[in-house]
């Protein structure tokens, strides 16, 4: 077993044991692909959320956000394309039965090629020590350049012919690489197959009356049905842009790597109505804004990485993903999309209504174009937890296990501990708590040793601990413990509201944008 999937194991299973993630319905076994919050989960999720929305509504005069319905009228879907293309080509293995994504066992291929190629440079780096030029070695050596030409050839071919809809040459790829089962083992594949991701639904009591519905498989149709409606109410002028937070549903064939992958779960989408010919300078600058969004959390500038499409969607012109190393390596967190006019003009089609603007510098009407910025809130979940969870070995060989999430991002960002739990101090330690409720998230912890009580805010991510001693009962100051450097102050109890907001809000994060 690779140490990367150790490591996942272990985000897994520290996401269920410190109640961050469950599989849900887990007493009836779970359901494949579906997972629930819990406490403290559901916290770093909404801490994420309202990061994502201060960062575009808050911060942009010209940026609004709204909560469309999950339930949209059917031809929508028409309009948008998911009836027809929104499609994954599947493969089956006749010796296990098991259902594939065919581009996904061919881009697994391809990440087995590119760990040979990191283990390679780590390697060189080992062996060449502080004189090692990476650049160069990737240039010059012959294995790293063989094995660099495969991963580009596979996927220029992979991508040219699911552009095709080539679904012929897809099987052949798999064949010519000798791409086995993970399961069996076998290579009795057979031919690829279009499988349509939506889920659907009934609207309605009567058999003949019900009317076919769509679970909405993103939440961008909810903002383009709407854009005429906020352009008017809010007075909206071009550039600007509407965003929205909200579930999501796709049937997903290959649901798995937790919660990476999921059949219901939430996007933060935000599309930006511009005027034609001034895509390209708006997608630029938007890859440049979300890139400092993910930098201000710094998690280390070197665990993301743009990757421009080859296969561009129907309605894109360009179209990039914001990649970052999970623990399974480098995957899609975030996609960034011209849209060109593809939305508003198809809704102008299937409903005969106009959805254009007067623009009064041009002097004329027209279909905006559209830049979009698209991001899973839940893998963004699983790259802020899995970037964070950290063992440590401490000075004397004891280890500890903490979650090192941005301060801002903490479900919970101090404890208070009274040393003991007589003589005042869990009086006094609770008088804490009440006064800095009101400000952020508080917990009161008083069970166990006071070592074992950091251990466990620490496996919780919580950036403070509070401890009140006896010595507070005399003058009113406690000791602060920072989570990372595990460093221990002495500080007036006054005091503590104004050092610690300072770290922990989520302003403190805007701030760097
Ligand atoms: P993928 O190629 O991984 O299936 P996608 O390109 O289909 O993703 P988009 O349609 O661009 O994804 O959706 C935007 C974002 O929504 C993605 O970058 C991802 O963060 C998130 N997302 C998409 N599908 C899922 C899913 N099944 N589970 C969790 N998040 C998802």
């Amino acid at each position: 077993m690779t140490q990367q999937t150790d490591q996942f194991k272990k985000v897994i299973s520290h996401a269920k044991e410190y109640g961050f993630v469950f599989p849900s319905s887990e007493i009836y076994d779970g359901l494949s692909a579906v997972y629930d919050y819990a406490q403290n989960g559901a916290a770093l999720k909404n801490n994420i959320r309202e990061y994502w929305w201060k960062a575009m509504v808050q911060l942009n005069e010209n940026i609004v956000g709204i909560d469309s319905a999950i339930f949209m009228h059917p031809t929508t879907w028409k309009a948008s394309g998911h009836v027809d293309a929104f499609n994954d080509p599947l493969i089956d293995n006749k010796t296990s039965k098991k259902r594939y994504r065919a581009d996904v066992l061919i881009e697994d291929y391809v990440a087995k090629i590119e760990a040979k190629i990191e283990k390679e440079i780590q390697k060189a780096s080992k062996r060449f020590g502080s004189s090692f030029d990476e650049t160069q070695f990737r240039e010059t050596n012959p294995r790293v350049l063989a094995n660099q030409e495969k991963v580009e050839a596979i996927l220029k071919r992979l991508g040219q012919s699911l552009e095709k809809e080539d679904l012929t040459d897809v099987k052949a790829l798999i064949e010519e690489l000798e791409i086995s089962c993970p399961e069996s083992g076998s290579r009795e594949w057979t031919d690829v197959k279009q499988f349509n991701l939506m889920f659907g639904t009934k609207l309605g009591a009567s058999a003949d009356t019900a009317m076919d519905l769509y679970l909405r498989p993103e939440t961008a149709q909810g903002i383009f049905v709407n854009f005429l409606n906020v352009q008017k109410t809010g007075r909206m002028k071009l550039p600007f842009g509407i965003a929205q937070t909200g579930k999501a549903f796709r049937n997903e064939i290959v649901a798995r790597q937790f919660i990476f992958r999921m059949r219901e779960f939430e996007q933060m989408e935000m599309q930006f109505f511009i005027p034609p010919g001034t895509q390209e300078a708006w997608y630029n600058q938007w890859k440049e804004n979300r890139m400092k969004w993910h930098f201000a959390l710094g998690m280390g500038e070197e665990k993301y990485r743009f990757h421009d499409h080859e296969k561009l969607a129907h309605y894109a012109d360009a179209a990039s993903d914001i990649e970052f190393r999970f623990p399974f390596g480098f995957k899609e967190l975030e996609g960034i999309h011209s849209r060109t006019d593809f939305d508003l003009s198809s809704h102008e089609k299937f409903t005969g209504k106009k959805l254009q603007y007067f623009d009064p510098e041009r002097n004329e009407n027209y279909v905006p174009y559209v830049v979009e910025t698209s991001i899973g809130l839940d893998r963004m979940f699983l790259a802020v937890f899995s970037n964070a969870l950290t063992e440590e070995t401490l000075e004397g060989g004891a280890t500890r296990t903490l979650l090192k999430f941005p301060f801002a991002l903490a479900p919970n960002k101090a404890a208070v501990l009274p040393l003991v739990k007589k003589d005042g101090l869990p009086e006094l330690a609770r008088t804490i708590v009440e006064d800095l409720k009101w400000n952020f998230q508080v917990v009161y912890d008083e069970k166990d040793a006071v070592g074992r009580r950091y251990r466990r805010q620490d496996a919780l991510g919580t950036p403070y601990c509070i401890t009140v001693d006896h010595q507070s009962l005399e003058d009113q100051t406690v000791t602060l413990r920072e989570r990372d450097s595990m460093k221990q102050e002495r500080i007036p109890i006054a005091d503590l509201k104004a050092t610690i907001q300072d770290q922990v809000s989520i302003a403190s994060l805007l701030r760097k944008l």
